[in-house]
This record gives C-alpha cells, sequence and structure tokens, in this order.
C-alpha cells in the first residue's frame, strides 16, 4: 500500500482536499481537471467545524485563520423590518466548544489554498484540461481516459467531479440532475462604500416568504458575499448558472429591509451570478471495483445547510486515513465509504428537509423552535481527524 497511487478527477474543493490529505499520508496523487485553469466561481463559503478541523491539520492553523473571517456573530432577521428574530454568538466560542473555528472564506483563496499546498507537495501532480471520458480496470490497476485522447493508470480513481459527475455516470448509470425549484445568485460587494449600520453583525440571513437572503464577510471583512434565494417552476437557462441581471435581483427582493436593498444596489454588474439548484437522488453504492465518490459527486445537495463543501472535505480527509489504515485498496475504499456514505446521504436529504422548512415557514413568527441549523442537527460535532475509520 506504501506505494499507492490515486487517481483523483476533479480538481474542486474536494478533489483537492482529498489529494492533499493523501499526500499528507504519503501517497502519490494525479489530479485531472477539465477545464484549462485552475479556479473557483467568486463567491464565498461558509467553513463550519467539522470541516475546519480537516483544515487546519491539512493546511495550517496560521494559513487557516489567514484567508477566514471568523464571523464574530450572526442573525436572523425579518425580511422586511431587518428586525433580529435569532441571534447566534460566534467569535471563539465555536472553537472552545467543538475544537475548530466556524469561519467563512473566498472560494478562491480557499480553493488556491489548496492547489499550492498540492503541488509544493509535487509539481506535477495537476493536471489540466484534462476531461474524463471513461475508465477501465484490469487486474491490478484501473485506467482512466480523457477527451484528448490521452489516459492515466492507477491503483484507484476517486471521482471528484461534482454534480454532474461524470465518474457515476460510468460506474452507477446515467440518472438525471432534477431542478429543485430554487434559483440562487450569488456576488460579492465592497463593505466600503456600505452605511456601517449594515456591516453588524458579520454575517446575517433575511427570512422572508419564498425568498432568502444571506451575506456574511469575506477577505478581512472587506468583502460581502452574498446569496439570494427564490422559488422558480423551471431552470430554462441550458447552463447551470449564468450571469445574472441586477435588475430582475432588485426586483425580486424589492419588499425586503433597506440594508439588503443597498447591498445589492451596491453589487458589481460583472460580479453577479444566477444559479439553478439541481440534485440527484441518493446513489446505493459509491464504490465499484477500484474506483469511487467523493463531494458532490457522491452527494450532491442543496445549499441550505451550507454543508456541500464541508461534507468533500470530511471525505478527503476519511479518504486519506482509510487508505492509511488498510491492508490493501479494497479494504480501503470499503472502509472509506463505510465511514462517509450514510453521513454525506443523511445531510444531503436534511438539506432538502431544511429547505421545505425555511420555505414554509412564516417569517412573522420565526424563532429558535421553528429554525433548524447544521449545529443543531449535531452536524458541528463530527471531527474528521478522529472519528473510527
Ligand atoms: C449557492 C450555493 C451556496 C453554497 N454554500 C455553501 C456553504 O456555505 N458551505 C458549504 O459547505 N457548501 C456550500 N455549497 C455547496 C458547495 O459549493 C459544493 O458542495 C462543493 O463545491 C462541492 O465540491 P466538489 O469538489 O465535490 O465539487 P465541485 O466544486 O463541483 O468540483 C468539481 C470539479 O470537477 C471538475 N470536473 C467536472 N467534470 C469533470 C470531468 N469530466 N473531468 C475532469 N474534471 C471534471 C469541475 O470542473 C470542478 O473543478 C453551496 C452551493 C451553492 C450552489
Amino acid at each position: 500500500m506504501d506505494d499507492l497511487h490515486a487517481l483523483i478527477i476533479g480538481a474542486g474543493i474536494g478533489g483537492l482536499t482529498a489529494a492533499l490529505a493523501l499526500q499528507r499520508a504519503g501517497f502519490k496523487v494525479s489530479v485531472y481537471e477539465q477545464v484549462a485553469e485552475l479556479g473557483e466561481v467568486g463567491a464565498g463559503v461558509t467553513i463550519t467545524p467539522n470541516a475546519c478541523h480537516a483544515l487546519d491539520y491539512l493546511l495550517g492553523e496560521a494559513l487557516v485563520e489567514s484567508i477566514c473571517h471568523v464571523p464574530a456573530s450572526g442573525a436572523i432577521k425579518h425580511f422586511e423590518t431587518g428586525a433580529t428574530l435569532i441571534d447566534t454568538q460566534r467569535g471563539d466560542l465555536p472553537k472552545k466548544q467543538y475544537g475548530a473555528h466556524y469561519c467563512q472564506v473566498h472560494r478562491a483563496d480557499l480553493h488556491a489554498a489548496l492547489a499550492d499546498a498540492v503541488r509544493r507537495n509535487d509539481p506535477d501532480a495537476v493536471h489540466v484540461d484534462s476531461c474524463f471520458t471513461g475508465l477501465h480496470e484490469t487486474g491490478s490497476s484501473i485506467t482512466a481516459e480523457f477527451a484528448s485522447g490521452r489516459s492515466a493508470t492507477g491503483d484507484v480513481l476517486v471521482g471528484c467531479d461534482g454534480i454532474r459527475s461524470a465518474v457515476r455516470q460510468v460506474l452507477w448509470g446515467a440518472d438525471k440532475p432534477q431542478f429543485t425549484g430554487y434559483i440562487a445568485w450569488r456576488g460579492l460587494v465592497p463593505t466600503a462604500g456600505l452605511d456601517p449600520a449594515y456591516l453588524v453583525p458579520d454575517s446575517a440571513a433575511f427570512a422572508g416568504r419564498g425568498r432568502t437572503f444571506t451575506r456574511y464577510k469575506v477577505r478581512q471583512g472587506t468583502l460581502y458575499n452574498f446569496a439570494a434565494f427564490a422559488r422558480r417552476v423551471q431552470w430554462e437557462a441550458e447552463s447551470w448558472s449564468e450571469r445574472a441581471d441586477i435588475a430582475e435581483l432588485i426586483e425580486e427582493f424589492h419588499d425586503f429591509a433597506p440594508e439588503v436593498q443597498a447591498i445589492l444596489r451596491a453589487v458589481p454588474p460583472e460580479q453577479c451570478f444566477k444559479w439553478g439548484l439541481f440534485d440527484r437522488p441518493p446513489v446505493e453504492r459509491w464504490t465499484k471495483g477500484r474506483a469511487t465518490l467523493l463531494g458532490d459527486a457522491g452527494h450532491p445537495m442543496t445549499p441550505f445547510l451550507a454543508q456541500g463543501a464541508a461534507m468533500a472535505i470530511e471525505d478527503g480527509l476519511i479518504l486519506a486515513r482509510a487508505v492509511s489504515a488498510a491492508a490493501d485498496w479494497r479494504e480501503a475504499l470499503t472502509r472509506y465509504e463505510n465511514a462517509r456514505r450514510e453521513r454525506g446521504t443523511f445531510v444531503m436529504l436534511e438539506s432538502h428537509v431544511n429547505a421545505k422548512r425555511i420555505y414554509s415557514r412564516d417569517p412573522d413568527s420565526l424563532d429558535r423552535s421553528s429554525h433548524k441549523s447544521a449545529e443543531a442537527l449535531g452536524l458541528y460535532a463530527y471531527n474528521p481527524l478522529t472519528v473510527p475509520v
């Protein structure tokens, strides 16, 4: 097992975390990414303590603290009046309670930190312009095929290629992602020009009828990341995301509090995108032969518990621990799937339940008893460094 070579398909947050964790455990990895230049969308991501444990271990606490913003507090507010309905202390509290921060980061900063660390370990580890199209196994290896006609051979293959995973399709057939009935706008707004009253608390979610708006700080508080959600009967665009028309966004949230209006008016037009939110039914198994799934490829989830990236990060660390603990590749993939599939599927299904809860409730009567967070589900108490594998 010491000379195991893992082929990782997809260099998103999940693929790069898996690659780094495997390198850290002493294994060789080759990462294959379809795009020509590595990168992430211009948006933020919340990293909850369960995932932060893994990032602290892989990147070092100092680097994580330098790229992440730790919010002092957060609130759920009434969409129209802006009145605080539920407030939550953050700051050092999650670190004291769970051993790692609750923080928020620009996706590009996290992605770059992971990619740099992988390349520092092995300058030849990441291959761009490598669109996976198929695989074949022999008794002693697995080979990935790419659209370019090239191929690569290793001992195991990990499909980290997101919700539209080609690896999942090759392994388990072509079930199609379904539109969930929700769309999201995301963007980044400089905080400098905003009324200082709108800069507290550090993060806020405005609960409306059929619509929600969240904002939190990234890049040392110089930018607000916002995500605005609404319902739609269908998603008509060909692609999954498209440049958004700010006027449509402002119109959709016209009855929200002045703070929301001010943030939306400050959105640089080139910084605003609109997504259709899709999902897929849970897949019964992740692993077939020498290939398995990780991140959104195995458990694509709606963002209503803010746990998709967190689950991909947890997966990556557990995969490396499973490989380290196993006597052979078969045991490694079995241990990995056994440790992860139930939790990934649970969080994926709970994200749907939470969406229904969020969009059916009346903001006028919202309080702690009608609100369910990832923390209330106990998800933050998981530590991928120490759970049994
Ligand atoms: C609006 C919104 C807000 C969200 N907020 C949060 C949050 O706050 N916290 C959180 O934890 N999660 C959040 N998520 C979820 C999170 O973004 C995803 O779960 C996470 O990015 C999944 O990472 P991944 O690496 O599995 O997949 P992806 O990020 O999709 O990466 C897949 C990679 O594989 C590559 N690829 C695809 N096909 C191929 C192929 N055939 N060959 C080679 N490469 C390929 C892609 O180019 C991409 O680089 C949010 C999602 C949305 C939509």
